[in-house]
């Protein structure tokens, strides 16, 4: 399956490329939800965190935290995000795994949502506990 972001690493779409070596290319989110938004993409393609292999995994979140390291030094950023949506009910807007690196500042406006559920906390944990194996 052809992805937007498998078309940024073919170069058939532009990207502000940042980092690029041979598994993984990362580049500026158009959003830019603060200053220096990057997501870092696996070269492989595959769909979500939930379907990538564990030595993708893994090297997506090493480069996710040199970038974030590195970001936040010339960004001047006091903390960061580095997370990743799985499906549609999540977010994912686009079917090829990513992490998104968002460095935060002090004064930035950016909010997480949080909602709340049905069931109480103790509900959850005998429901899991009996079928988490
Ligand atoms: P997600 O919603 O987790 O699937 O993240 C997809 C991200 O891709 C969003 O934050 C978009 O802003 C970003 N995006 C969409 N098109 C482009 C593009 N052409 N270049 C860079 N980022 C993009």
């Amino acid at each position: 399956m052809s992805t937007l972001f498998n078309r940024i690493i073919n170069r058939e779409t532009p990207a502000y490329i940042i980092y690029e070596d041979d598994k993984v290319i990362a580049f500026l989110d158009i959003g830019q939800n603060t200053k220096g938004h990057t997501l870092v993409v696996p070269k492989v393609i595959t769909e979500s965190v939930l379907t990538a292999d564990e030595d993708t995994i893994a090297y997506v979140n090493i480069i996710a935290q040199r970038l974030a390291l590195k970001l936040s030094d010339v960004l001047k950023a006091s903390g960061v995000n580095i997370l990743t949506n799985a499906n549609p009910v999540s977010g994912q807007t686009v079917p090829h795994y990513h992490v998104h690196v968002i460095p935060r500042y002090t004064e930035d406006e950016l909010k997480f949502l949080v909602s709340s559920n049905s069931d109480t906390i103790e509900e959850t944990f005998t429901f899991l506990k009996d079928h988490l194996g």
